[in-house]
Formats: structure tokens, sequence, C-alpha cells
């Protein structure tokens, strides 16, 4: 009996111990699942927190690219800028060759370039040697040699105040009615009087109509036309000032009458093709008035000689910018052999 009540007894604590072990096991498996379903749900929110809260991901994002999120006013600019000018000059290298590009004006050409990024480089050289990265009248230089028939005079490139050509009077009978007595220079002079000839005998009468002018008639005409209550701009349209008018030079001749009605002449029609056979070049053209500084002046004409004449007419740009590109560098290259 004994025996059986022991075995008796080994079984009832085999089965607490196998329902122990079934709990047991069966707590162990509910605490397992919990927790994965807690580190689930702890990824899943960790995923919606940071698609929602995009800061967050902002904040993350930063530590790495630290570097490449100055604040704009702590921007390294001054790389850049450099960086940029380091280009504008080695583009502007490349134009290093051409006659007319003067080292020392680099820094205006880069300036110049910086104002108008459409402009070509040829442009703007051109532009800057003439002095138009300046308004008219600044920066203005003393003309050495006054008596060159290819003398340049504008709003830039002033005659001394004691300049004086040598003159030559013109017949009455190749003037206009009533402008009293006319002077141009000697070799101007030849070339007018062979024009007025050769038009004449076409039946076209191209007379002078106003020739030289000495600085104190050019301080007059002008100082008159600003009294005259007009602007200062409009008169420095037409009108130059003292020691920057061709008229100065006594290679100008304004012809027939300085107004456009002369353009409905004949003879305008066949001087505006013809003149430049004789060293005349028609000085302020159309459309030009940002380079001369002058409006279209159809009667304005002005001698260079035949040759340098007849290409501005074949190349149709303005004397300045024929000036710069051609005159200028065969000058400087003269100066300095
Ligand atoms: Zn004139």
């Amino acid at each position: 009996m004994k025996k059986k009540s022991v075995r008796k007894k080994i079984h009832i604590i085999s089965g607490i111990n196998i329902i122990l072990l079934i709990i047991l096991i069966i707590c162990g498996s509910i605490y397992f699942q919990g927790n994965k379903g807690s580190k689930d749900n702890d990824k899943l929110y960790g995923n919606e927190t940071e698609e929602v809260l995009p800061g967050m991901d902002d904040e993350i994002n930063d530590i790495p690219h630290e570097q490449a999120s100055y604040p704009e006013e702590e921007q390294p600019s001054k790389d850049i800028v450099s960086n940029e000018e380091l280009t504008e000059s080695q583009e502007l290298a490349l134009y290093s060759d051409l006659p007319y590009f003067i080292g020392e004006n680099t820094e205006r050409y880069i300036n110049y370039k910086k104002q108008n990024p459409d402009y070509p480089y040829e442009k703007i050289i051109t532009y800057v040697n003439i002095g138009l990265d300046c308004e008219f009248y600044e920066n203005v230089n003393i003309i050495d040699d006054g008596h060159d028939i290819t003398v340049l005079v504008n709003k830039y490139n002033k005659l001394p105040d004691d300049f004086k050509p040598e003159l030559v009077q013109l017949d009455s009978a190749i003037c206009a009615p009533g402008v009293g007595p006319q002077y141009l220079q000697k070799q101007a002079f030849e070339a007018f009087v062979k024009m007025h000839e050769d038009a004449k005998k076409l039946g076209l009468n191209i007379t002078a109509y106003g020739t030289y002018r000495s600085i104190e008639t050019q301080h007059w005409i002008w100082n008159n036309a600003v009294n005259s209550g007009r602007t200062i701009e409009d008169v420095d349209s037409l009108n130059a000032r003292g020691g920057h008018s061709e008229h100065h030079t006594g290679l100008a001749v304004d012809v027939i009458i300085n107004n456009y009605s002369v353009e409905e002449t004949e003879e305008f029609q066949w001087y505006s093709k013809n003149a430049h056979k004789y060293g005349f070049i028609i000085r302020y053209p159309k459309d030009k008035e940002h380079i001369t500084g002058y409006k279209y002046e159809p009667w304005h004409l002005r001698y260079v000689g035949p040759e340098i004449a007849s290409e501005i007419y074949q190349s149709n740009i303005t004397y300045d910018e024929y000036y710069v590109q051609i005159l200028q560098p065969e000058i400087n290259l003269q100066n300095t052999q």
C-alpha cells in the first residue's frame, strides 16, 4: 500500500509539474509574442513618425551635410565670385590677340561685360576703348595731334584750347547763300571743291553751309542753345561743347542746310552714295547715337581721306569704332617703335 500511495504521490507531483510546465510555456509564449508585437509597433510608429514629422528627417540629414547647409549669409560667396572672375578673365584672354585689345583696360572690359552680358567681347573691347563705359564728357583725353586728318574728336577727345588749324577760305560760289566766309583745311578744301564740281556736272549744287568754327564760336553756340531753354541733354545731342567739335578741326563741313530737309534733295541722294570717293563720311549716321553721342546728321560731312572713307562706307560703322579698331592700334604701334 505504501508503494502504491508513493507512486500515486509521484503521479500527482508529475501531473502538477506538467501543468506548471504547460503554464510556463504558455506564459513564456505570451510574453514572447507580446514583446515581439511591441517591437513591431515601435518600428511602425517610428517609421510613421519619421514620415509625419519631416523636421526630424532634416535634423538627421543635417548632420552629415553640415557643410552644405550654410545659412544664406554665411555662404562661401568669395570663392564663387572669384571663380566667376576667373572665368570672365579667361574668356577675355581669348580676345587678347585682337590688335585693338588694350591690356590696361582689362578691368574696364570685365566690368562693362557684367553690365552688358549680351554684347560680344569685340563690341565690349571696342566700346570701352571709345570710352562708352563712362558717361559722355567723362574721362576726357586732350588730343596730341589735332592737325592729323584722321584725328578723332568726340565727347571723350578734346582739342587743346589753343588749337588752330591752317585754313583755306572757300569761294563764296561754293557756299550756301548768306553764310559768310567759310574755311577748311587744305586737303578737305580740295576734296570739297572736287566733289562740288563733279556734282555740278550732274546738275547738282552741293554747297558749304558751315565749316570751321573756333572754340570761342563753339562755346557761344552751345551756351546760347542751353540759354534758349533747351535741356543740356538735348543740346548735347546736336551741339558739341567747346573743344569737342569736329568743326574746330577744319575737316568738317555741313552741306546745303543743317536740317533734315536736306534728305529730300537730289544732292543728298547723290552725296550719300558718293562722298566717300572724295574722302568724306556722314559722321553721325542713323541709329548710332549711343556710340557717337549725336543724333543723325545727314548734312554733316567729315573729311578722313578717300581710303578710310570708303572702308567706313562699306563696313557701315562709325568713325569712333573704326578709329579705335583700325587707326589707334597703328598709332600705338608707331609710338612703341
Ligand atoms: Zn556739323
